[in-house]
Order: structure tokens, then sequence, then C-alpha cells
């Protein structure tokens, strides 16, 4: 639904026009990996307010980080009657290898959402 916040996060749209593209290209392309448009292409919104702007960023890929370790840690507890540490390990190895690159653009989005606002009345 457009309008919400939750649509440019999981959309990766701009944060105020909800159309233009957010990040320089998809967050599986490592060579590009979390790289942040300068600006909107559609509604010319910067994206980068100030400098060092995303460093605020890793705090919200931190906590996304741990929601998930959490998550595949007591999952594979429910799952599994006994999970050796070894399985763990990997388990949480592997998951930063897949999600990753999704957290950490994810972060940077929903970090821009957090300054920039949705704006109905954008002439784009
Ligand atoms: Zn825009």
């Amino acid at each position: 639904m457009k309008g919400s916040k939750l649509y440019s996060i999981f959309k990766f749209r701009c944060p105020k026009c909800q159309e233009g593209k957010f990040f320089e290209s998809h967050f599986y392309d490592l060579k590009k990996l979390g790289h942040v448009l300068e600006e909107c292409p559609s509604c010319k919104t910067s994206y980068v307010p100030e400098p060092g702007f995303y460093f605020g960023a890793m705090y919200v890929s931190y906590a996304l980080g741990v929601a998930l370790f959490v998550s595949i840690w007591a999952s594979a507890n429910w799952f599994f009657e006994k999970v050796s540490a070894g399985l763990q390990i990997s388990l949480i190895t592997g998951s930063i290898f897949i999600f990753g690159p999704f957290i950490y653009a994810l972060s940077k989005i929903i970090w821009a959402n957090m300054f920039i606002h949705f704006d109905k009345n954008n002439p784009k």
C-alpha cells in the first residue's frame, strides 16, 4: 500500500515519493552491495542529507541481525531435539551469507525512512 513506510522499505523505493529506486542495483549484486543512489531519480530528493548519514544504519542492521540469529537459533532448537554447537554455528554463518546483503540493504532503507517521510503532495 502506497504511503506507508513498509511500502518504501520492502519495495526499496524512495521514502518520499515511493516511485524512484533507492539502490543502484539489486542488493545481491555484490559489487554494488548497498550502494544508495545520490538522489531519487523521480522526485530528486537527496538520499544522503548529510555526510555519514548511513553510519547510523549500522544500529539497524545490528538489531535486524540479532533478531534473525535469535529466530534461527530458536527454530533450530524447536525443530531438532539436539542441535550441536557446530550446526548452530554453520546455520548462523550460512545465514550471514544468505541474508547479509539483504539485511544490509534493509537497514539503510529503514534508516532513510526514519528521516525522510512520505509526501503525497509531491509533484511527481
Ligand atoms: Zn522520490
